[in-house]
């Protein structure tokens, strides 16, 4: 049994994996991720101030919704993260277009030998490892 301390509310849980967050403040984070979904749907030109007062989030929350492509910005909207490649601004993700690219050529080029050698035909599973969920 692995006991650490929530990072948010800082209270004693049982940690399994992932954030160290403990269960009660998940379920608080996951119903203010349905808040701010909601409020950015009706209020698309929102910035992050903005988005932070109404649906009392923090930034940093908001910006690690966006780097697990949970929230999505349209192009009217003023909000943006940065690309961890180049530092250009983007509406999800982790990288830009560019960088994506970028890092898909060097993931093939180092991945390419193994990957059909070890791929039988009959057993292939297609396309699982890139489904993604959205909330
Ligand atoms: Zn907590
Ligand atoms: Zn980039």
């Amino acid at each position: 049994m692995d006991v650490r301390n929530c990072k948010r509310c800082g209270k004693i849980f049982n940690y399994v994996a992932g954030q160290m967050i403990c269960p009660v403040c998940k379920e608080e984070i996951e119903k203010k991720f349905e808040v701010v979904r909601d409020y950015i749907r009706d209020n698309k030109k929102a910035g992050f101030a903005e988005i932070c007062e109404a649906c009392d989030v923090t930034e940093n929350m908001l910006k690690q919704w966006i780097r697990e492509e949970r929230l999505f910005f349209g192009d009217e909207s003023p909000v943006g993260i940065d690309c961890e490649g180049c530092g250009t601004m983007i509406k999800s993700g982790k990288y830009c277009d560019k960088c994506k690219n970028e890092l898909a050529r060097g993931l093939m080029a180092a991945t390419r030998k193994p990957l059909e050698e070890n791929e039988p035909a009959t057993t292939r599973k297609g396309h699982d490892n890139k489904m993604r969920f959205l909330g």
